[in-house]
Parts: structure tokens; sequence; C-alpha cells
């Protein structure tokens, strides 16, 4: 890896999301494992779902330095937002004015962050694409940004398309049903519906206007992603969006034990221990795991037809449900904890599950996800083909990618973008056994799937060890900023 990293500081600073967090957090991980001193800046109220990652990284002895964490007081009662609110799981994005308050204190964050730059002065900043102003205080401190986006290039290289070839403009709501996505590399078709028209909210659209103005003047970009999965897109997003990107994941094949493994992003809602020897009951790629990330909520109704598919599936599953109000018997179905559940055909765990130690567990076979792009990659890392149910943001482009273009998955079947779950479609229990079946039930088709997503495992593995492409994106971006520092004269 050249010379090393000795001195080099690098300040990472995520956006306010669990699905950013978790990420950044183990990229920081990874640059201290290689000797970098790793700052990670966060607010108070986002601490529980860091301090728990790093402390066993810290503990091991094995970093050079021990990863920090730098505080910034989160500016709610100045945005007008109730006390705690300090990220998206707190706020609830469709309501227009939380979000626009939510987006506020995010700007207010920006002299703070001015000071904590100016006192820190690291040799490199790794900040969120949602957090465009770090950009601006970063070059007036000549400290070079680079830009961590926690999404696939792919998503990346069809956001660039819609919005180079002004896509939305040409097919208005209620025009055609589908397009073909311009320029890119595989015949990628998008239904209308699946695409969220900004430009219809104002201080959103100009938001993400800022975001993408400053990842343009940026460095370059960190991606979460590594060669071999995308390379066509890998290629595009350098020649055709024009960036430099490092491709340094899966990053969260950085937690390498137990612990590790079951200690990201929150306490988990069950003893991992416990599930372990659940799975350690069950035969090899027989459990369907199902769960849908972070923020997104489902209605009951939505939650019974998943409980009615699973069981009519006759699949062994673990099921996480998040934010369900109210008791078991409003949104399962009558006899379902008796006779399912009881008999271990099934685990539901609710709140936080220890996703990564669960799909890399060699019981599960299938992973019914929302494609959010951390849970598609850490499947895809675990070998483990995908039932797709994206609901929003770049989900229905993660979903082509594993669809369509890696071919690991098969989708129940959405076709409308919606931010709340109460605007979703209903997906029928019977939709969900048959998607479900697909992957699990054996045939062709199935053992396609489970071949090509081992051997993107394998790739994923192979990626991160010495001499692996991402091992060595990772020492370039290292010695180019100790190359930085050195002509820079600081060292
Ligand atoms: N996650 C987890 N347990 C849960 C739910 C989510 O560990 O019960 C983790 C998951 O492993 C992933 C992240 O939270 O790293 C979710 O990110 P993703 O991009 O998949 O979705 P988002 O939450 O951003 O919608």
């Amino acid at each position: 890896m050249g010379s090393t990293p000795r001195g080099l500081h690098i300040l990472f600073f995520p956006f306010f999301a669990p699905g950013h967090i978790i990420p950044t957090v183990d990229l920081a991980k990874l640059f201290a494992s290689c000797g970098v001193k790793a700052t990670i800046l966060t607010t108070p109220g986002n601490v529980p779902s860091i301090q728990p990652s790093i402390d066993p990284a810290n503990d091991s002895c094995s970093l050079r330095h021990p990863i920090a964490l730098y505080l910034l007081p989160f500016p709610a009662a100045e945005a007008g937002l109730p006390s705690g609110c300090e990220n998206l799981v707190a706020v609830t994005l469709t309501n227009h004015d939380m979000r626009a308050k939510f987006i506020k204190a995010i700007e207010l964050l920006h002299q703070p962050f001015a000071r904590v730059l100016r006192e820190l002065l690291p040799d490199a900043v790794v900040s969120d694409y949602f957090l465009p102003w770090t950009q601006d205080v970063a070059a007036e401190l000549a400290v070079p940004r680079l830009v961590f986006h926690g999404t696939s290039l792919f998503s990346l290289c069809a956001s660039h398309s819609m919005d180079s070839f002004k896509v939305l403009e040409s097919v208005p709501p209620g025009g055609a049903e589908s397009f073909v996505l311009p320029g890119l590399p595989h015949r990628i078709e998008m239904q209308r519906s699946q695409i969220r028209d900004w430009s219809k909210m104002p201080e959103m659209a100009a938001f993400l206007n800022r975001c993408k103005n400053s990842e343009e003047r940026s460095y370059g970009v960190v991606a979460n992603s590594y060669y071999e999965l995308e390379p066509d897109y890998a290629e595009h997003y350098r020649k055709v969006v024009g960036r430099r990107v490092w491709n340094v994941g899966p990053v969260s094949l950085r937690n390498r034990n137990e612990i590790e493994k079951s200690r990201r992003g929150d306490e988990t809602s069950i003893d991992c221990n416990q599930c372990l020897s659940w799975l350690n009951t069950k035969k090899p790629g027989s459990v369907v795991y199902v769960c849908f990330g972070s923020i997104s909520s489902l209605p009951i109704a939505q939650i019974r037809e998943i409980a009615l598919g699973l069981k009519a599936s006759d699949k062994a599953f673990i099921l996480v449900v998040r934010g369900v109000r109210g008791h078991d018997s409003d949104w399962l179905p009558e006899g379902f904890e008796e006779e399912v559940v009881g008999r271990g055909k099934g685990v539901i765990i609710r709140g936080w599950a220890p996703q990564i130690l669960i799909l890399n567990h060699e019981a599960v076979g299938g992973f019914v996800t929302h494609c959010g792009w951390n849970s598609c990659l850490e499947g895809v890392t675990a070998g483990v083909p995908l039932i797709t149910w994206p609901m929003f943001a770049e989900q229905f482009f993660n979903e082509r990618l594993m669809v369509e273009v890696l071919k690991v998955g098969v989708g129940v079947g959405m076709k409308e973008i919606a931010y709340q779950g109460a605007e979703r479609r209903v997906v029928a229990g019977e939709e969900i056994r048959r998607a479900v079946g697909r992957v699990m039930d054996g045939g062709e088709e199935a053992e396609e799937m489970r071949r090509r997503a081992r051997e993107l495992a394998e790739m994923a593995r192979r990626a991160v060890e010495e001499g692996g492409s991402s091992y060595v994106d990772v020492g370039e971006l290292i010695q180019e900023l100790i190359e930085r520092k050195k002509t820079a004269g600081t060292e």
C-alpha cells in the first residue's frame, strides 16, 4: 500500500439516517485499519447508533489511532423541530412542514461545521452528498472533500441520465407509461410512476440542486461498491458522468466477528445467540429473511399479507417489523403466533435485527428487501438472492441492477414510488408467496440466481483482500492524500 499514512487525518461526516451512518462508520473503520486517524462528526442524538459499532474496533487495540467521535449540537429547536429529532427515523418525511424544518436544521449546521473544520484541520473530509455546504467550507480551507453517496454507481449513472437528458420533461405524468434511460450501458426501462419529480416541491428541488452542484466541485467520490459488481457503471461514472471515484466496498466486510456484525446501527431487539441458535436448526438455504431497512414503514394490512404469504410459502422465515402500533392481534393473522412462530417455523423481530449476522448464516436462502443500497449490497455480499420490493428514493434503480443487470433477484411487482406506507398498493400474500417460491423452491431459475449471487459474494471477498480492487482503491486514495499533504508542506 506504499508509504504508511503517518499523520493522515480524515474527518467523516455522515448524513443523519441509519442507512448513511452505518456505512460511513464502516468506512471510518476501514481507513482507521490502514493507519489513518479517523474522526466521525455527528450530533448527540446519533451517538447510540455509532458508539457500539466503533467500541469493538477501538478495544481490539489493532488500530494505530482509536476512532474518535466529535459532537456538534443538532439545531432542532432553532429549526422548529421537537427536541431529540436528529435523524430521518424521527422525521416524518411525508410531512411537508417537518421535511422543510429538517432541511433547515441541516443548513444551520453549516457554520458550526466551519468552526469544527478550522479547529481540526484534517487532511480530507468524507462527507455525505446531502451535506452540500461541507464542500464550500472545505474549499475555503483547501481541505479536499470526498463525497459519500451511500448508493450504487448504477443508480448514480441512472440519475445522471435522467438529469442530463431531461427525461422527466419529455415524459410528463399521464404521458407515456415507461421510458428507456438514455446513454446507459444496458437497456434500462423505467416506469414513470417509479420516479419522484422533485421539481413540484421547490424547497426539495433547490436543496437537491445544491447537493448536485457541490458534488461537481468536490475532490471525488468514495463509493460503497466494488468494481467487479458493476464494472460498466464504474467506467460510465468515470468517463461519462466525469467523477473521480474510488470503489472501496463492500464496507460491511470490515465487520469480521460476531460482535462487530451484531453491533451495527442500533441495539438489536433479539438476543443474537438465540437468533443464531434458531438458524442453526435450519437447513442451508432454507430460511427467508424479510427486512425493509431502517426508515420504511408498512401499514398493518401489508404486514398481515406478508405473514400470510410467508405461511403459504411454507418456508422458515425471519420477519423484521418496525414501528407497528397496537397489539400483535391487530396485524398478525389469527393463529399465526401459535401455528407458525410457536412451532419454530418463523421468528418475528420487533425492532432492530442483526442484519449482516443473519444474512451471512448458511441457513438463509432468500432476502425480501426494499432495495436500500446497503441491504442490496449486504445480500449480494452474503451470496443470498433477493426478492425485491422497492418503495422510494433510488430503490427502483437498485432493483433494476439486481434483477435485470446482475440477475440475482426477482421482484414482487412494485410499480409506484411512495414515501408513505399508506400510499402504497398492498401486495397480496399470494404475490409474495409466488416471488418467494421463485427464489426458494429450487428449479433452474433459482439455481442460476443462487450461483450468480455466490459468485458475486466471492468477488466481493476478493475485492477487499490484499491486492483486490477495493483494497487497491483504498491504498491509492490514501497514497494520493499523503502526496497531497507532502506537497502542501504540512507534514
Ligand atoms: N439494518 C439492520 N437491522 C435492521 C434494519 C436495518 O442492521 O433491523 C441495517 C442494514 O444492515 C443496512 C441499513 O440498516 O446496513 C439499512 O440501509 P439500507 O440502505 O438498506 O436502507 P435504508 O434504511 O437506508 O432505507
